[in-house]
């Protein structure tokens, strides 16, 4: 303690604690930085703090030392210049859209996007007047016919949900690439461990962290990854305004979960080629949609795309429909009936009852998805334990 600080009184003191550092060793782990708020002895260098995302700290919402170690851990395996780490996957993919789309813009995406994603589009559409046309995903001609000459965005996802189509990502960016339109990609369902779309000249990929980044269903978060920096430059300067930063704590639990990324999916990809097998020669199932299977129709795509597997999401259809979806789904014991995905316990859904509910007949069949159609997240548990209570489940039909 230092004379100025010994002589303040107990209600000053307990206000300015030390800080103590670390000096002679280092933290293992990345420190959790949870103050929201940095000091300066120098005001010039405080105005400097808030004028890009590389300056010095100064308020979270501008850039927060831990969630700054997720931005760059992430930023590096997916191949980019920079990251923005948000509160959530739909914070990373509206601060992207908002801070580059205008209105009387347009914008081409994917049909088969995650429903939230597919909802903000709609939204831009009837209150902000940005165009948007929907595209299947496999056809490059499609793109180019679709593009105007105020197509701004492209926006894809690696592996649709639920049927896992996989997009073909070099041939629907290079026509964007082309026509100087900016390509978005959600690699959420990839991680960048199977894909990575910088390489396959994406612009920018986002992720709901939520999933497999983090892999153990405790954080909300998301994040943005730039190619270029001058354009995660742009972004961040909208994302300081929109406020969806990432707090320090799910970036800390985010980055914890991150260390076992490589274990984790390997685990999820093995687990998942291993039971949409044993799904396909089971008689209550009529068909299994899983990329990794050779009757999948972008198994070819898939082999070229994806490294080191196919991902730890599958989907079968059961042949008593929307009832057998139902028995089923309430019977399984080890998997859990329950949204979302990528997280260490497998879960099971029937999305035209839940996360496609908002879909009529005729979109949820152009979906592919059936009345009898069940999504699997596979878990990291023993792939024979996951099997056996599958298969107590599809005896129960
Ligand atoms: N993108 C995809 C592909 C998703 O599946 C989800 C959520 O399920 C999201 C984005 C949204 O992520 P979050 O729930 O973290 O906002």
């Amino acid at each position: 303690m230092n004379d100025f600080d010994s002589a303040l009184r107990p209600e000053s003191r307990i206000v300015h604690p030390p800080v103590q550092e670390v000096t002679g060793s280092r933290p293992l782990g990345v420190p959790l930085h949870q103050s929201h708020l940095f000091a300066f002895e120098d005001n010039d260098a405080l105005t400097r703090a808030f004028g890009g995302p590389d300056q010095a700290f100064v308020y979270n919402r501008y850039g927060n030392p831990t969630v700054r170690s997720l931005e760059t851990a992430v930023a590096g395996l997916e191949g980019g210049a920079g990251a923005i780490a948000t509160a959530s996957g739909m914070g990373a993919i509206n601060t992207v859209l908002l801070a580059l789309l205008s209105s009387g813009d347009h914008v081409i995406a994917q049909r088969s996007l995650y429903g939230g994603t597919f909802a903000v589009l709609a939204d831009l559409a009837r209150r902000w007047g940005v165009e948007v046309t929907h595209v299947a995903g496999d056809d490059p001609a499609e793109v180019r016919a679709a593009l105007r000459p105020n197509t701004r965005l492209l926006h894809l996802e690696t592996i649709s949900n639920p049927t896992t189509r996989v997009t073909d990502l070099p041939g629907l960016i290079a026509v964007a690439r082309e026509a100087g339109v900016l390509s978005v990609v959600d690699n959420t369902f990839a991680t960048p461990l199977l894909c990575r779309p910088i390489e396959h000249g994406a612009d920018i990929v986002v992720h709901s962290a939520t999933k497999y980044l983090g892999g153990h269903s405790d954080v909300l978060a998301g994040l943005a990854v730039f190619a270029d920096a001058e354009l995660h430059r742009t972004v961040w300067k909208y994302a300081v305004e929109l406020g969806a930063s990432a707090d320090p704590h799910s970036a800390w639990l985010t980055l914890r979960g991150l260390q076992t990324l490589a274990l984790r999916v390997r685990r999820h990809c093995e687990s998942a080629l291993e039971l949409a097998g044993r799904l396909a020669a089971h008689p209550a199932v009529t068909a299994v949609h899983y990329p990794g299977l050779p009757a999948h129709p972008d198994h070819e795509l898939a082999g070229r795309l994806l490294s080191q597997g196919h991902g730890g999401v599958l989907a079968f259809d059961l042949a008593g429909g929307r009832e057998a979806a139902r028995t089923f789904t309430e019977s399984v014991r080890l998997a859990s009936l329950a949204p979302s995905l990528g997280g260490v316990h497998t879960l099971v859904l029937h999305p035209a009852s839940t996360s496609h509910r908002q879909l009529d007949d005729g979109e949820l069949a152009a979906a592919g998805i059936g009345p009898g159609t069940v999504r699997i997240a596979v878990g990291i548990e023993h792939p024979e334990d996951l099997w056996a209570d599958l298969d107590q489940a599809l005896a129960k039909l």
